[in-house]
């Protein structure tokens, strides 16, 4: 089976690789290999912020080799090359001597993919993202490389009539930018179509495009894993176990997260403070971790707090102990501590060394990241006022202070630290002449950040995730969504996208993975349930303040996940209704698959909302199957058995752990939804298990395990 890559062009082809040069390559004699780089005219090239259009010099260039000179001084010139590799080519540039430029589109609107081919992009953002060329939405988008909502690996797939395509890059100084054109007869355009355009700046200086032959997503992510593997990204928990084992208390823990202790607001040059209010006492957070313990009977929990700083979070970083005074101060931190600790959850602190304010203690613009005219660089405006960055460089420098990690992890011996932004913010550059920083310095120095936190904490996590930051943490938090949605600012809609697990099929099994920022439980349907396809645990961020179980508001229409109608919860506070019901939902699933690979993803449905994931190979392989339409979905899991899906309804199957919210399951009926676990706690399969673990969550009380039906009220370990 040879593979081809073949993509058409607009019109007519200036830059066709011959069949000769296709025999060249282990593509094969037989390979119709017509590649087209470019589309009739100017070669895009920006010098001094002005794009100028290079041309074509026919007579001095051959196959491999184009050269594009400059009108206005024809000695300058960018040749574009391609060479040929494996089963792709690699492209590239080189500049004439001298020639200084800012950016050149190497590729422009090229590996045009229609819409009567099937073809699809893939962009990894966040879990990643599903373009289809038939969505019927017209869009120009770029995405950077590592940047915030950007390419957050160093690639992005292709399909085209069943026929996967990988680009990849090492530099971080390429953006790869999408194209949908809308059918326009008269201009020729007969159907939809998606192009890419491929940008380089600076050191980036060529891109590798592999032919993968047929396939789709999971071919695709899994040719990108042998790709993070030579790269020396792809750092399996295997190996990070080996260098410390208690970071396999992530495995099924949620990530719960008091934001923020003391929240404190000032003016924007943080000179007068407009507000201060306590969320939480250090002794209530000590409560609340005994409360999930005690109360909720939650084992596994990845327990952050916020805001313990002096004066509250987002305020006079990096001066951040003693702890806040409002909040119980010093010991009632290491008070605090040891409480959460005792629960035999992961106590970790939210920390941030990328902004600095004004009326920090430390305040001085020698640590600050300089912009191109050696100004200071602007951050955010955050609770503390205008947040000021810190060249990465610099921020190591300030974390590495005595009185910062250290001195926190002697006063609390947390297990675990995070640093906000490190992973979320795109690659920055400084130029201050005493350090200057590119991107690449950049990536480079966040490293070290995250390397020092962990060997002071011994784990370490930061916000969103990059797949450069995998050999260097333990958890991202935000990269599997964002205040209860798939994205912060991006909208898939805009793109005619669907989210599709991309980054799950690549570093599942190396790295836990969160989604950030608060959101409404009674509207997460949809976001229980994308990480039930993703076999992730939530972030609980919007925990109400105080002993909030205390008070238990008036009940209106709880959300799905909410309901507590007859079950465990029944009678709860619906923050912890939901807590408990998603926990009991998604920390087994974590726990069996966290280790696994992602070894199917499928969608069930042309609208592509009814969605099965399967983990793991063989007896051992775990499936869920979720329903993210409007209406009821007949499912049929691996093992034979039936089950009505309500809107947002699930089935997760494997021999150890079965789990479902739904109407229908295994020949019995419900009215309305009703949720249940199934767990063998001696790790035989549950038809053979002497200990079976049944949770109920809401709804009807009967459930039929195997040929025996048993009525469960809240739940109940069945012995054989
Ligand atoms: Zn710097």
């Amino acid at each position: 089976m040879m593979a081809r890559i073949f993509f058409a062009c607009f019109a007519t082809v200036v830059f066709a690789v011959s069949a000769a040069f296709a025999a060249e390559t282990t593509l094969g004699a037989d390979a119709q290999l017509q590649w087209m780089v470019r589309r009739p005219g100017p070669l895009a090239v920006n010098i001094a912020g002005k794009r100028e259009g290079f041309e074509l010099d026919a007579a001095a260039s051959d196959a491999p080799k184009r050269i594009y000179r400059r009108p206005q001084n024809r000695e300058q010139f960018v040749a574009v090359t391609v060479t040929p590799r494996g089963n792709g080519i690699d492209v590239g540039y080189e500049t004439s001597p001298g020639l200084a430029i800012d950016s050149v589109r190497v590729l422009e609107d090229a590996m045009l993919i229609t819409a009567d081919e099937k073809g699809y992009i893939l962009v990894p953002c966040r879990e990643g993202l599903l373009i289809p060329a038939d969505s019927g939405v017209a869009f120009t988008r770029g995405f950077g490389t590592y940047d915030y909502e950007g390419c957050h690996m160093a690639m992005i797939g292709l399909v085209r009539n069943g026929e996967a395509t990988l680009v990849t890059w090492d530099d971080p100084y390429i953006a790869a930018e999408i194209k949908s054109v809308l059918p326009d007869p008269a201009k020729g355009i007969n159907q939809q179509t998606l192009t890419t355009s491929i940008i380089m700046r600076k050191s980036a200086k060529s891109i590798r495009i592999t032919s993968l032959g047929k396939g789709d997503w999971l071919t695709i992510a899994k040719a990108y894993r042998e790709i993070a593997k030579e790269k020396g990204l792809l750092v399996t928990w295997d190996q990070k176990l080996k260098e410390n084992p208690h970071r396999a208390a992530f495995f099924g823990a949620s990530n719960y997260k008091l934001w923020s202790c003391l929240s404190r607001r000032m003016n924007p040059e943080s000179t007068k403070e407009l507000s201060s209010r306590v969320n939480w006492t250090f002794d209530e957070v000590g409560q609340i971790a005994e409360h999930l313990k005690n109360d909720l009977k939650l084992d596994d929990v990845h327990f952050i707090i916020g805001g313990w700083i002096r004066r509250g979070y987002d305020n006079q970083h990096p001066d951040i102990l003693p702890a806040a005074p409002e909040c119980g101060g010093n010991e009632g931190l290491a008070a605090a501590a040891k409480r959460v600790r005792a629960c035999g959850y992961i106590f970790d602190l939210h920390d941030n060394y990328q902004d600095m304010y004004k009326d920090s203690p430390s305040w001085d613009e020698q640590y600050l990241q300089k912009t191109p005219d050696g100004k200071p660089a602007r951050g955010g405006a955050w609770a503390g006022g205008t947040a000021w960055l810190t060249c990465s460089q610099k921020a190591l420098e300030l974390a590495k202070r005595p009185q910062n990690l250290e001195a926190v992890k002697k006063l609390t011996d947390a297990d675990c630290y995070f640093i906000d932004t490190t992973y979320a913010a795109g690659l920055q550059e400084c130029f201050d002449p005493k350090h200057p920083l590119t991107k690449i310095d950049d990536l480079k120095w966040k490293s070290a950040l995250s390397d020092y936190a962990r060997s002071v904490f011994g784990m370490f996590g930061s916000e969103c995730g990059r797949e450069w930051a995998i050999p260097h943490a333990d958890y991202f938090e935000g990269l599997t969504g964002v205040s209860g949605t798939y994205y912060h600012s991006l909208k898939p809609a805009e793109m005619g996208a669907t989210v599709v697990p991309l980054f799950e099929m690549v570093y599942r099994d190396c790295i836990a993975m969160y989604g950030k920022y608060g959101y409404d439980i009674n509207r997460a349907g949809a976001y229980v349930i994308h990480h039930v396809s993703i076999g992730r645990t939530l972030n609980y961020h919007s925990v109400p303040s105080h002993i909030y179980w205390k008070n238990i508001p008036p009940s209106s229409s709880p959300g799905f996940y909410v309901q507590s109608r007859d079950g465990w919860t029944a009678g709860m506070h619906p923050m912890d209704c939901f807590v408990k019901n998603t926990h009991e939902i998604l920390s087994p699933l974590n726990k069996i698959t966290a280790q696994m690979q992602m070894s199917g993803y499928e969608f069930l449905t042309a609208d592509r909302l009814v969605r099965r994931s399967v983990f793991g190979e063989g007896a051992a392989a775990v499936e869920t199957i979720v329903n993210g339409r409007r209406e009821d979905f007949v499912a049929r899991t691996a093992a034979a058995v039936e089950v009505v899906l309500p809107s947002d309804g699930f089935v997760v199957s494997s021999l150890t752990y079965v789990a479902f919210c739904a109407k229908s399951f295994n020949g019995l009926k419900y009215d309305t939804a009703s949720l249940f676990t199934i767990r063998s706690l001696d790790g035989k399969p549950i038809a053979e298990s002497a200990r079976v673990r049944v949770f109920h969550g809401f709804g009807d009380p009967r459930v039929k395990i195997g040929n025996t039906e048993h009525r469960v009220e809240k739940e109940t370990i069945l012995q054989k």
